[in-house]
């Protein structure tokens, strides 16, 4: 294979979808793979869709999923500008070389017009069937296109389809396709109004140009591939086609159809990569790195979205995701978006975690929920972490999880008070607490056996005794081993909890 060269190609009109993020991780997958190129190319053609913020939007959610790229607006590189709104001179050549050919031609229609010709004839479609009764440079008189040229006129510049062609996409997903050219209309591919060129002329002009060996992209576009097929013929570029590959849709969670953002607000899970502020609306859109996920877990459950690694294996780093990537194991259909699969992927990455450093990540939680943590030190917020990771998704889950190790609970639970606060429960937990205040080393391994032995030479009610405990120290009956806790919190702290739960607690009638 000659240089691997792709480009992931968003157009800033929003904040990038997650199934655009899919897209640019597979085409990163493959440049590495091969030892090839990644090209970021923004596709700001359409001014009319242009949203303030959205590049900076998906340069920094690129950024933190780990997708570098090799070429690109702030990379630099051999075949820029990698923006299209400064690439006007070149459309406007190949334009002109359309033109020169006969391939392409120059068309006056008003929108008045063209609303005009739609309402007359049912599926109305600009082609070789109806162009010569509308007004272009092919069927009006050269001195009247010149004229109203000379005039100023807005036009918009035509691709010329021939009807009785099959054309064929060779699509290294979906193997060959082909379509008849008839089906084709005479796509607009250049606006003298904006003096802009339309997504399809500028797309395949570039991908020439920037010498793409790899059109990878989204399902929605397979339409227009046809076009694009004819595009590169029709500059004389057929031999250095680009090999199109449309990776499947995303699919909903549940149901059919395409995912989504409404999915993601029925469904309670981001669509989007980052948090986005809409610059008009002001709304605000959840994202996957402000809900907590980790970004690795995003790019190892987006990867298995479309594609498998031939085998069960699930967690694989960007090293190993680079190394096994293969468009042989990606599939046509469709792939579900199992957000909740989602979830496990970030928890699986959160207990490979170092407790450590997720008790870093927890800090901030803290101080959010008004505790301060300078008054604990780093290796009691690890084992507080540690003790209770295994419950997690998120890192904000271990507030709930572990937030009695920050602060003594307000309240008890009403229905583990009713359960277990007996009548006779004040007295044996005022018998536990000095049987505790009496320990040698509280937080060592003895604790247990000691209490355990105490609650059997009492004939207490196992269960009752240490529920009732539990209840005065963490405010409900959950969490880690409860001598692992105390041994945490340590005596004072313990037994503090232990008087004030004797004290409160009044079991409802
Ligand atoms: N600008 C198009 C988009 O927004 C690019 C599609 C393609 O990759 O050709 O996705």
């Amino acid at each position: 294979m000659s240089e691997v060269r792709v480009r992931f190609a968003p157009s800033p009109t929003g904040p990038l979808h997650i199934g655009g993020v899919r897209t640019a991780l597979y085409n990163y997958l493959f440049a590495r793979q091969h030892g090839g190129k990644m090209i970021l190319r923004i596709e700001d053609t359409d001014s009319q869709r242009f949203v303030p913020g959205a590049e900076d939007y998906i340069n920094e959610a690129l950024a933190w999923l780990g997708i570098e790229i090799d070429e690109g607006v702030r990379e630099g590189g051999p075949y820029g500008p990698y923006k299209q709104s400064e690439r006007r001179d070149i459309y406007r050549e190949h334009t002109r070389m359309l033109l020169d050919a006969g391939k392409a031609y120059i068309a006056f229609d008003t929108p008045a017009e063209l609303e005009a010709a739609r309402a007359a004839t049912p599926n109305f479609q600009y082609d070789a069937s109806t162009r010569m009764s509308m007004r272009n440079s092919l069927s009006l008189p050269a001195d009247e296109v010149k004229r109203l040229l000379d005039e100023g006129a807005q036009y918009v510049v035509r691709f010329r389809i021939e009807p009785g062609r099959n054309v064929e996409v060779n699509d290294l997903i979906r193997g060959k396709v082909v379509i008849k050219s008839d089906i084709l209309d005479d796509k607009v591919l250049y606006k003298s109004a904006d003096d802009l060129p339309t997504y399809h002329l500028a797309n395949i002009v570039d991908d020439h140009l920037m010498k793409v060996s790899h059109v990878i992209r989204g399902e929605e576009w397979l339409p227009s591939a046809p076009l694009h097929v004819l595009l590169y013929e029709a500059f004389g570029w057929a031999d250095t086609m680009p090999a199109f590959v449309h990776l499947p849709l995303l699919l909903k969670p549940d149901g059919k159809g395409k995912l989504s953002k409404r999915d993601g607000d029925r469904l309670g899970f981001p669509v989007f990569p980052l948090e986005w502020h809409d610059p008009k609306s002001g709304d605000i859109s959840s994202g996957y790195r402000e809900s907590g996920y980790l970004p690795h877990a995003v790019v190892n459950f987006l990867a298995l979205l479309g594609w498998n690694p031939g085998d069960d294996t699930e967690i694989m780093s960007m090293d190993e995701l680079i190394q096994k990537f293969s468009l042989d194991h990606c599939s046509k259909a469709g792939a579900k978006f199992a957000f909740e699969k989602g979830k496990w992927f970030n928890h699986t990455y959160l207990q490979a975690m170092d407790d450590a450093e997720l008790a870093m990540l927890f800090k901030p939680v803290l101080e959010a929920n008004g505790v301060n943590t300078a008054n604990f030190s780093d290796e009691y917020i690890t084992r507080a972490v540690s003790l209770v990771k295994g419950r997690i998704n998120f890192v904000k889950d271990l507030w709930d999880q572990a937030r009695f190790f920050f602060t003594a609970p307000d309240s008890y639970a009403e229905k583990d008070v009713k359960k277990r606060w007996k009548p006779e429960t004040p007295a044996q937990l005022t018998e536990l607490a000095a049987l505790l205040e009496s320990l040698d080393d509280f937080a060592g391994a003895g604790t247990e056996p000691a209490v355990l032995a105490w609650i059997a030479d009492k004939g207490y009610h196992l269960g009752n005794v240490m529920n009732a405990f539990r209840l005065t120290v963490v405010g409900e009956c959950k969490g880690p081993h409860m001598f692992d806790i105390t041994a945490l919190l340590g005596r004072d702290e313990t037994l503090a909890r232990l008087r004030a739960g004797i004290e409160r607690i009044t079991p409802a009638e």
